[in-house]
């Protein structure tokens, strides 16, 4: 299966209770080859929720513990978000993953840049705990920005090989 962040796909799941519907992307979803996730949502947080940052850090810096997570009412969220991460690569696991499409920005999926802890506005490169995560499992990472039509059709070709292979 290929990972893809639920709210590409028009799931009203991020923090606001909107999506952020990539019609291109959407434009490609077949249920038997893309499993739509949220780790916010599998780590039940609540749909809407205040908006969320990394202090201090990126994902990586979380995984290791020398970073933290705040919502925007300055509460720690760090073990939610390391709960859904944990959560969410179990699932990917189970369900033999063969890459993922997460959402860029996010301080779960981002997959090169996130905010940087300020609630500002301003990005820096790294990634959300979730895509962290996955990177140090070996999943193959692509981002609504970073992936290409070519690129998806490649691997959902690869995905079909492996859920079909030939004798
Ligand atoms: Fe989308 Fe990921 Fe945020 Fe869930 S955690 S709303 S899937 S970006």
């Amino acid at each position: 299966m290929i990972i893809i962040s639920a709210c590409l796909l028009g799931r009203n799941v991020k923090y606001s209770g909107g999506n952020n519907l990539t019609p291109w992307l959407a434009a490609y979803y077949d249920p038997a080859l893309f499993l739509p996730l949220c780790p916010e949502c599998i780590a039940r947080l609540p749909i809407p929720r205040p908006p969320v940052e990394i202090r201090n850090g990126t994902g990586t810096n979380v995984l290791a513990g020398s970073a933290r997570v705040y919502n925007k009412d300055q509460e720690d969220v760090t073990r939610h978000f390391l709960y859904g991460a944990a959560t969410t690569l179990h699932l990917a696991r189970n369900h033999q993953v063969s890459a993922a499409i997460l959402k860029e920005g996010s301080p779960s999926c981002g997959v090169t840049r996130i905010y940087d802890g300020t609630f500002s506005g301003r990005r820096i490169p790294g990634q959300g705990v979730t895509a962290a995560l996955f990177q140090q499992y070996g999943i193959p990472l692509y981002s609504e920005q970073t992936l290409t039509k070519s690129i998806l059709r490649e691997l959902i070709r690869r995905e079909k090989e492996l859920q079909n292979p030939k004798i």
